[in-house]
């Protein structure tokens, strides 16, 4: 082999090999795949060409290559129990791939294949292995091209190209769509790799599940479009789609036994075995806690760059899992304090020239990290120890399975997420109830108000609207790419009904009163994305007599756009014209706080720093939401600075530039592409200021022309959103001038009712709250005096029952400091007595207090007891000391009868 190649070198040879081959360069999409509710993260490098492949996207290149990122951690593609226990899978790797869009196909895949692996990094050519496609159903024909062109290649031995079935060898992305077989490489380790050998039934070989062969990369060829479970029907266009495992490629190029002993893995290895202070030995000998911790600091690094913080749902609850996990494997190293800070250094020093999002975010992620680790150390302890008694009780019942609910608690009142409840469940062979974790946790998440982050139509309806829009397509009732859609210039359109459906399914007419999803062959409302949320309004027969309410937008499927809503008159049928008209007062409203938004955006980064990020938004008719990335609350000053900026450039009148770009040449300009988003190549970028805009976003949002169209800007409020994360809401336009027109009005009423003018308001109403507080003053202390006269007057004529002093005093008004001091009084004039003072005041409260003198407390008379009686009996409660008690209470009237028969109390 020729010399090592650094893991960074590899990637770039890889890109620059098909760069040599005419493919043009594209970076890395997000983990965020955008646009695409059915995909918690991107997990393999098709995800950003989807709709290339669908032909709902065209770009301008047809050899594509690129590293993608990639999280393996949820849904189909979940990776997380291989984590930690071998060598090859991790939560997040890259995906190197090259492709093909309906350019070249088997035989170039094949030969470029085999000449990077063995002709440019020196594989050794006895070691490789390739499959190809078998229908062992006979069904799907044979891959005899690809095995054919894999013959071909110098110094592949025959032997070594084998044939599989569909679950290795053909790829499918959904139930229906494009899919074609693929071709597998695999690389030979060597007999001493294989981990079965324990295993007498065991056969080394590839695909036999032992780590003798590695799966290296997977080479798509896309030739069909499944219809249905049995027919497939050739493509016009086919396309080659690979991926090999970047850290996988990188292990054999450095002739290493494990991914994590590459020089892209192994320094994060060798920091935790600092941190923790344990010899090579050790670290070998128990190397499960490291790799988890490496592969998790990596991925918790690269979500918090791509804008995913930890947090309780969805993306944030899996960044709160694994920086969590890797806590808790780390503490099994002795490492108590927040480390993966100090991990993750490593991770952006290693990666932020490949990923320079990494260096940019290089406070967030830290700080990110640090605090979640924080968060978790505060409940790990209990929540662990609850999780103790619960296995406890388990094994008593002679249970095997922890009940779904209980550890979904766990997680909600102890932050033990399910992933690490079940890592300590294994550890002592027991299980948890999944299904019943994530009932519970949507249960709650619905309860919570929180439900409508992943709505539906995402998955189950996808399959029904594409195979519909297919045959739309086909009777030419739609235009090859679907529904014509341009909310930006079609506000007000003349369309064709292309087809309907209720209930999913489809049908030829819609009467009064039903409910429908009406698909146009054009339309200019809005679907909801980049928080804006979707257009309502009416779609209208010619003759104005057919009215179809809009209220809501949704599209399901690529190409397929569909208006819900409901007949408020007459009848429609498929095929009839209509005019489809978007409420345009209410988009209005939607334009100016979407505008507002940009101009919010850029002005916290003015003013707060460079590292706001924006974390979401809501851009609605009567609001604007913006969530995005700082550490503490705003100051009162932040705020009116903020918004007394806005309004100033609201008023400067600019207007809004709209261009459509190629992606690289914005973000070159340095345009902000936000989290969450879909770009395809071509973007649309709106710049505000001018020559030198102060704000410059990729947004397929719809805006005003010019700021001053938005009127007034006022911040609602603001506060937290989640840890991380402050949120902002603001008004504009005509709900702004609703505030203000209500605040004055208000004022007004204020300044009538002090009588004052309204420039007065403030010193009149300062003063007026000055004079209540003398006033009361002057009360309070006329009330102690009174009372001073009349337990004066009271004190002459106490009276005795049963050879006792006993004195009750009804105060009007008083206090309970007032009668505090009586009580005193009353102790020092009598040396053996009882008393009872109580005080009514306006609002027809009574309050008690009773003393008792040693000498009678001795006799079995106490105060608690005497109060606790009277207030039982005015409708109130009390007690205390033997010596000193207090109540209250409401009956004045039967107070005054008990004090009448005190008597009979003592
Ligand atoms: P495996 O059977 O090893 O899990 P796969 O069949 O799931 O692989 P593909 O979906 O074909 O893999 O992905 C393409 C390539 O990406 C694989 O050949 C492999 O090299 C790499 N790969 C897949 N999953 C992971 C992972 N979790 N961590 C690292 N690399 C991976
Ligand atoms: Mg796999």
């Amino acid at each position: 082999m020729p010399k090592i190649l650094t893991g960074n070198q590899i990637r770039q040879e890889f890109i620059d090999f098909f760069k040599g081959k005419g493919h043009q360069f594209v970076p890395s999409s997000s983990l965020v795949p955008g646009g695409d509710q059915t995909l918690l993260f991107t997990n393999a490098g098709m995800v950003q060409f989807k709709d290339v492949f669908l032909g709902a996207d065209k770009r301008n290149y047809t050899r594509a290559v690129n590293s993608q990122k990639c999280m393996r951690v949820a849904g189909k593609h979940n990776d997380l129990d291989d984590v930690g226990r071998d060598d090859l899978h991790h939560t997040f790797f890259e995906m190197l791939g090259n492709w093909s869009f309906g350019d070249y196909y088997k035989k170039e895949a094949i030969a470029w294949a085999w000449e990077l692996l063995t002709e440019k990094w020196g594989v050794d050519k006895s070691r490789l292995w390739v499959t190809c496609f078998k229908d062992e159903k006979g069904q799907v024909e044979t891959d005899q091209e690809a095995a054919d062109n894999w013959k071909l290649q110098p110094g592949i031995i025959h032997d070594h190209i084998m044939f599989y079935g569909r679950k290795d060898n053909f790829w499918e992305m959904a139930d229906t769509g494009p899919c074609g077989p693929c071709s597998e490489i695999h690389f030979d380790r060597g007999p001493e790799y294989c981990d079965k050998q324990e295993d007498p039934k065991h056969i080394c070989g590839v695909n036999s599940d032992c780590h003798r062969y590695l799966e290296l990369w997977n080479l798509v060829f896309i030739q069909y479009n499944r219809t249905s479970s049995t027919n497939l029907e050739p493509l016009p266009a086919r396309h080659v789609d690979t991926g090999m495992g970047f850290e996988r490629i990188v292990s054999v190029l450095q002739n290493v036994d494990s991914n994590y002993r590459t020089d892209l893995l192994f320094p994060l290895i060798e920091k935790v075995r600092e941190l923790s202070r344990q010899s090579e030995k050790e670290r070998d000998e128990n190397f499960t806690p490291y790799r988890v911790v490496a592969d998790h600091a990596r991925a918790a690094a690269f979500l918090i760059a791509d804008g995913v913080v930890p947090g309780n749902i969805g993306r944030n609850y899996i960044c709160r899992m694994i920086i969590r996990r890797a806590a808790r494997f780390g503490s099994k190293l002795g490492l108590t304090e927040p480390f993966l800070g100090k991990i993750a250094e490593i991770v952006i020093e290693q990666y932020g020239g490949a990923f320079p999002e990494l260096e940019k975010n290089h406070k967030t992620i830290i700080n990110n990290l640090t605090r979640e680790e924080e968060r978790f150390q505060t409940t790990v302890e209990s929540g662990l120890s609850y999780l103790e008694d619960a296995v406890r009780a388990l094994k008593k019942q002679g249970k095997s399975e922890l009940d779904g609910k209980l550890a979904f608690d766990l997680y909600a009142t102890h932050g033990l997420p399910l992933e690490i409840t079940r890592d300590v469940l294994r550890e002592k062979n027991l299980e948890v109830d999944q299904k019943g974790f994530f009932a519970a946790m949507e249960e709650h998440r619905i309860n919570s108000g929180a439900g409508k982050e992943f709505g539906p139509m995402g998955g189950e309806d996808a399959e029904f609207f594409s195979i519909l829009g297919e045959s739309l397509r086909k009777e030419k009732k739609l235009d090859q790419h679907g529904v014509i859609y341009d909310p930006y210039n079609l506000s007000k359109t003349d369309s064709l009904i292309a087809g309907i459906v209720t209930d999913s399914d489809s049908v030829k007419e819609i009467i009064k009163g039903q409910e429908a999803g009406v698909i146009l062959s054009k339309t200019g409302f809005y679907i909801e994305s980049g928080g804006q949320v979707s257009d309502l309004g009416k779609l209208v027969s010619e003759d104005g007599k057919n009215i179809f309410e809009v209220i809501d937008v949704r599209k399901p499927a690529p190409g397929i756009i569909v208006h819900f809503g409901k007949v408020e008159q007459g009848k429609f049928s498929a095929g009839d014209p209509v005019l489809a008209e978007v409420d345009q007062k209410r988009r209005q409203d939607i334009m100016r706080n979407h505008t507002a938004t940009h101009l919010l955006h850029a002005e916290l980064r003015k003013v707060l720093g460079e590292h706001v990020r924006q974390a979401g938004s809501l851009v609605a008719p009567d609001r604007l939401r913006f969530d995005f990335t700082h550490p503490s609350a705003l100051s009162q000053d932040e705020l009116q600075q903020i918004e007394k900026e806005i309004n100033e450039e609201i008023l400067n009148n600019f207007a809004l530039s709209m261009t459509q770009k190629k992606l690289s040449e914005a973000l070159e300009e340095g345009a902000m592409a936000l989290f969450g988003e879909k770009y395809g190549e071509d973007v649309r970028t709106i710049s505000i200021g001018g020559e030198n805009p102060f704000s410059y976003e990729l947004c397929g949002g719809t805006h005003v022309s010019e700021t001053a169209e938005i009127g007034t800007f006022i911040i609602t409020s603001e506060g937290s959103a989640a840890a991380g994360i402050r949120r902002i809401e603001a008004i504009t336009g005509r709900k702004a001038y609703e505030l203000v027109s209500r605040r004055l009005n208000t004022l007004v009423e204020i300044k009538n009712l002090i009588n004052t003018s309204l420039d007065e308001v403030v010193p009149s109403i300062d003063r007026l709250i000055h004079e209540k507080e003398e006033l009361r003053k002057e009360i309070s202390k006329f009330a102690a005096t009174k009372a001073k006269t009349v337990y004066q007057a009271a004190k002459s004529n106490v009276r005795q029952i049963a050879g006792k002093t006993v004195l009750t005093l009804l105060l009007e008004n008083s206090d309970q400091n007032t009668m505090r001091e009586l009580a005193d009084s009353f102790r020092q004039d009598f040396p053996s007595g009882t008393a009872v003072f109580a005080n009514s005041d306006d609002s027809g409260n009574i309050q008690l207090i009773s003393t008792v003198t040693d000498d009678l407390i001795k006799e079995g008379i106490t105060a608690g007891a005497i109060i606790k009686k009277i207030a039982s009996e005015i409708g109130g409660s009390g007690g205390g000391r033997p010596q000193l008690a207090q109540g209250g209470g409401t009956d004045l009237t039967r107070l005054k009868e008990i004090f009448e028969n005190i008597g009979d109390y003592l």
